[in-house]
C-alpha cells in the first residue's frame, strides 16, 4: 500500500445552521451532527440537525412565500429568471471557495469540484431561461367556447438529495422548481451539507424573497421522512438508492398522495463491439466506471466486451487502471479521491471479496490505498458472469466488472436482464448495429461512442427501477407544474 498525506487547506466553515425564511436557525431539539472529511476520516465540524419540528417551520415559511399575493408569486416570470441568473453568477464568483469546501466534505478532486460548480451555475442559467417561456395552450373548440391551459406551480416542493454531487444535485433540483415558480424545502445528504448551506447564503444574497428556498440539513429517517409525510408539502423529488426511493413513494402515497419523482440507481451496461477502436474503447470504459471515484448513478458497472477483443481489452484496461492516480484530492495531479465514508468503503471492499469468492479474477487494485481516509485502488475484474453479486448490485465504488459476450442478440438480452434501466453505452463503428442497440436497450439514455454525455437541455431519468419521471431539459419542468384547463363560455354574440 502506497501512503500519502492529504494536505488539507485551511477552509473557513461559514454556515452550519438551518436556513429557513432567509434566516439561520439552531435545531429545535438542540441537536447537532458531525460532518467528516473522507480524505482523513476526521471531523470537520458539527451541523444543526433538522427534525420534524424544523421541517414544520420550513413548511410555514414556504407556505407564506407561496401565498398568491406574496412577493415571489407577484414577480414577473422574467424577474424570477433574473434572480436565478444572479444566483448562478454568485456560484461562479465563489467557485474557488465552493470547490474547496466541496472537496473537503465530499473528497472529489478539486478539478471535479470546480467542474461541478460551473455546471451547477450553467444548469441554473439554463432553467432561468425557461422562467418566462413555459406556456400553456389554446385548445381548438366551438366558436362560443374558449378553452386554454395554464401552467401553474405545484406549490411547496420537498427535495432530498444524495452526497455524490452535492452542489450539482441541488442545482438540478432547484432549477426547474424555481423556474416554474415553486417554493422549496431541500434536504442535503447528512454526509455533505456544507456546500448546500453556503449556497443558501448565496440564494439570499441573490435577492430571493424569504421562504422561497429553505435548506434543512438532517438525516433520512427523521428529517427526510418528515418532508415525505408532510401533508402541506405538495411534491417530493428524490435522488438516491432504490430502497429509499420505494419507501418514499409508499410514504408519500400514505400521506397526501404528493407528487413524487425519483432518480435512483443503476447497473448500467457499456457494450464494446468487436469493431471498436480498442484504445478508444478502453479509455471510454475506464472513465465510465471510475469517474468521481465511481460514486455515480450512471457508472458503467457492467462492461460487456466481445470475445474476439476480450483479452486485449483486459490487458489494456488493467494497464490504464494501474496508472490511475489515487491521492490527495486537493492535488491537481490526482484523478481519484476517497470514497465518501467508512460505511461505503467497507461495503465496497466486501463486494471485492465477494467477486473473488465467486470466481472472478481480480486483475488489479481492489485494496485500501492509504493509511488515512477511505481510498481504494481501482479494481478490474475479468471473468465476471451475470449471476455474480458484482455484476448485479450497484456497488458505487471503483470496481470494473468485465463480462464476455459472443453475439449481439445475446448481449442485448443480458444487458437488459436487471431491475435497473438508467443508462447504457455502446461502442461500435457500425451504424445499423448502433441503431439496433438504441432500439433494444431498456434505458433512459443510450450513448453511442461516448459515455455520460449529459446535457442540461436533454432529459435524464430511468426506465424500470431506476426511477420515475425525468429531470433536465424541457421534460424536467413537467413535474413542477400543474396543468389547469380553463373553459370560458361566451354568453352572447355581439
Ligand atoms: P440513500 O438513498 O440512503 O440517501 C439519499 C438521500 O435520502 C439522503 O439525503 C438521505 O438522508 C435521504 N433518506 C434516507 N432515508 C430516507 C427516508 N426514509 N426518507 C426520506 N429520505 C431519506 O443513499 P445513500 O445512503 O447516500 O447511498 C446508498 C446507496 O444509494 C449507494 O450505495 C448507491 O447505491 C445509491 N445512491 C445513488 C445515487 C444516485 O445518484 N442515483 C446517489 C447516491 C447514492
Amino acid at each position: 500500500m502506497s501512503s500519502f498525506t492529504v494536505k488539507v487547506p485551511n477552509i473557513e466553515i461559514k454556515y452550519t445552521q438551518i436556513f429557513i425564511n432567509n434566516e439561520w436557525h439552531t435545531a429545535t431539539n438542540g441537536k447537532t451532527f458531525p460532518v467528516f472529511n473522507p480524505s482523513t476520516g476526521e471531523e470537520i465540524c458539527r451541523v444543526e440537525e433538522g427534525t420534524r419540528e424544523d421541517i414544520n417551520k420550513a413548511v410555514e415559511a414556504a407556505r407564506e412565500a407561496f401565498r398568491s399575493d406574496s412577493l415571489w408569486r407577484e414577480l414577473e416570470p422574467s424577474a424570477r429568471g433574473g434572480l436565478m441568473r444572479k444566483f448562478a453568477e454568485l456560484l461562479r464568483r465563489d467557485v474557488e471557495y465552493l470547490s474547496q469546501l466541496e472537496t473537503l466534505n465530499n473528497g472529489k478532486t478539486l478539478v471535479n469540484s470546480e467542474i461541478d460548480i460551473m455546471n451547477s451555475a450553467a444548469c441554473i442559467d439554463y432553467y432561468a431561461g425557461w422562467a418566462d417561456k413555459f406556456t400553456g395552450e389554446t385548445i381548438p373548440s366551438t366558436p362560443d367556447l374558449f378553452i386554454y391551459t395554464r401552467h401553474e406551480p405545484v406549490g411547496v416542493c420537498g427535495q432530498i438529495i444524495p452526497w455524490n454531487y452535492p452542489v450539482l444535485m441541488m442545482a438540478l433540483k432547484l432549477g426547474p422548481a424555481l423556474a416554474c415558480g415553486n417554493v422549496v424545502i431541500l434536504k442535503p445528504a447528512e454526509e455533505t451539507p456544507l456546500t448546500a448551506l453556503y449556497c443558501a447564503a448565496l440564494i439570499k444574497e441573490a435577492g430571493f424573497p424569504p421562504g422561497v428556498v429553505n435548506i434543512v440539513p438532517g438525516d433520512g429517517p427523521n428529517c427526510g421522512h418528515a418532508i415525505v409525510i408532510h401533508e402541506r408539502i405538495d411534491k417530493v423529488a428524490f435522488t438516491g438508492s432504490v430502497e429509499v426511493g420505494k419507501k418514499i413513494q409508499e410514504n408519500a402515497a400514505k400521506s397526501n398522495l404528493k407528487r413524487v419523482t425519483l432518480e435512483l440507481g443503476g447497473k448500467s451496461p457499456l457494450i464494446i463491439c468487436e469493431d471498436a477502436d480498442l484504445d478508444f474503447a478502453v479509455f471510454v470504459a475506464h472513465e465510465a466506471i471510475f469517474h468521481n471515484a465511481a460514486q455515480n448513478c450512471i457508472a458503467a458497472s457492467r462492461t460487456f466486451v466481445h470475445s474476439k477483443i476480450y483479452d486485449q481489452f483486459i490487458e489494456k484496461s488493467v494497464a490504464l487502471a494501474k496508472m490511475r492516480v489515487v491521492g490527495d484530492p486537493f492535488d491537481d495531479n490526482t484523478q481519484q479521491g476517497p470514497q465518501i465514508s467508512k460505511q461505503q468503503f467497507d461495503r465496497i471492499l466486501k463486494y471485492i471479496e465477494s467477486g473473488k469468492k465467486a470466481g472472478a479474477k481480480l486483475e488489479c487494485g481492489g485494496t485500501k490505498a492509504n493509511d488515512q481516509g477511505y481510498f481504494i485502488q481501482p479494481a478490474v475484474f475479468s471473468g465476471v458472469t451475470d449471476d455474480m453479486e458484482i455484476a448485479r448490485d450497484e456497488i458505487f465504488g471503483p470496481v470494473m466488472s468485465v463480462l464476455k459476450f459472443d453475439s449481439y442478440d445475446e448481449v442485448i438480452e443480458r444487458a437488459n436482464a436487471t431491475p435497473f434501466g438508467l443508462v447504457a453505452g455502446v461502442i461500435t463503428k457500425d451504424l445499423t448495429r448502433a441503431l439496433k442497440f438504441v432500439q433494444e436497450l431498456q434505458a433512459g439514455s443510450v450513448w453511442v461512442n461516448t459515455y455520460g454525455a449529459m446535457k442540461f437541455q436533454a432529459p435524464f431519468g430511468g426506465f424500470k427501477q431506476s426511477g420515475q419521471g425525468r429531470e433536465l431539459g424541457k421534460y424536467g419542468l413537467e413535474p413542477y407544474y400543474e396543468v389547469k384547463t380553463v373553459a370560458m363560455k361566451l354568453l352572447s354574440k355581439m
